[in-house]
């Protein structure tokens, strides 16, 4: 249950759990603090770490320089790579200015990256579902370029050509919506009935777990809160799911202060969420928030418990076994 205390006003939230940090955003965040730790400010970062204000301006705070590319970093520093995963050439770009990389894109991109590359050493023709412009979007892509065409949702289906119809594969952008993607698929399939699917699924299990339990909660509420960035593609998704699976209203909030009044107007049922790159106590912050505003009765509603962790980039993880031992 959650910290706040619930009283029986007649209002209600419903608050979703999976929510929040998933492990691919827990381990980035941390190769940011622990790298600061380690080598000490400044720290440069391609890019935002995660697609989240609060998280990078705390890592600010804390000393870490965020760039959008590699040659605004000084030559020989240090720099890490976000969550969202990029092109080979940008490691190469780091070689070529003698960066010191540490890569914290998440392993659940890296394994798409690996099936882009796979795919694309056996010739076939890689349809790559997900929205133009995403960092991960534009990572996965560059791995294999001359193979890999967007799809950006259903109606891109339509636009695509292929080489030969019986090699043909599609993967996926990791934060989409489960629902358009398998429309997307299905569509695409119309077109392509021998397309193959990605040997495991792509849309990685963060972000299903989150739009799930979403699902269950959006027919009973009034209104539903997504804690998260407008940049997040993830939190983006749980507002449209809440309001295809029933949610009479769905707002996506950076902070707590950014919900308006005239939202909870006549509610009954406010749902709360958050995307995976949201630390929770933002999300506390907006329950306290809703408290003040009568919705002290809480109910956590759980569709799943996630265990998962992934340890920090190996780069990263030897430095400090050597400044531990160097201490000794
Ligand atoms: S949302 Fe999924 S793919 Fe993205 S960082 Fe989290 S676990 Fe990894």
């Amino acid at each position: 249950m959650t910290e706040v205390e619930t009283s029986g006003t007649g209002k209600r939230v419903l608050l979703a759990k999976p929510r929040g940090y998933c492990a691919g955003v827990d381990r980035a965040v941390q190769t940011v603090e622990e790298a600061l730790k380690l080598y000490g400010a400044p720290i440069y970062v391609r890019k935002q770490i995660v697609h989240n204000k609060h998280v990078v301006r705390t890592l600010e705070a804390q000393g870490a320089i965020f760039v959008e590319e590699n040659e605004e970093v000084p030559e020989g520093a240090t720099v890490i790579f976000s969550a969202h995963g990029v092109a080979p050439e940008v490691y190469e770009q780091a070689k070529a200015r003698s960066l010191k990389a540490i890569d914290a894109t998440c392993p659940l991109v890296t394994k798409v990256h690996q099936e882009a590359k796979r795919f694309a050493a056996e010739d076939y023709d890689i349809l790559l579902i997900g929205h133009e412009g995403h960092e991960e979007v534009i990572g996965t892509a560059g791995e294999a370029p001359a193979h890999i065409q967007l799809v950006d949702g259903p109606d891109d289906a339509d636009k695509i050509t292929v080489r030969d119809p019986n090699k043909v594969v599609w993967l996926s952008q990791t934060t989409l919506s489960v629902d358009e993607t398998l429309e997307t698929v299905a569509r695409l399939k119309q077109r392509l009935p021998l397309l193959q699917s990605p040997p495991s699924d792509d849309i990685c299990y963060a972000t299903s777990n989150r739009q799930h339990v979403v699902k269950e909660i959006a027919p009973d509420c009034d209104v539903v809160i997504v804690v998260g960035s407008r940049n997040s593609s993830n939190s983006v998704r749980l507002v449209e799911v809440a309001l295809d699976a029933g949610a009479r209203a769905g707002h996506l909030v950076d902070f707590a202060h950014e919900i308006d009044d005239a939202w909870l107007a006549g509610a009954g049922t406010v749902g709360v969420t958050s995307g995976a790159s949201v630390p929770d106590e933002l999300v506390q912050q907006v329950l306290v928030h809703l408290a003040e505003r009568g919705f002290t009765d809480v109910e956590e509603i759980t569709t799943a418990n996630e265990r998962l962790t992934f340890s920090l980039p190996q780069e990263l993880k030897r430095d400090m076994k050597a400044a531990a031992a160097a201490r000794r």
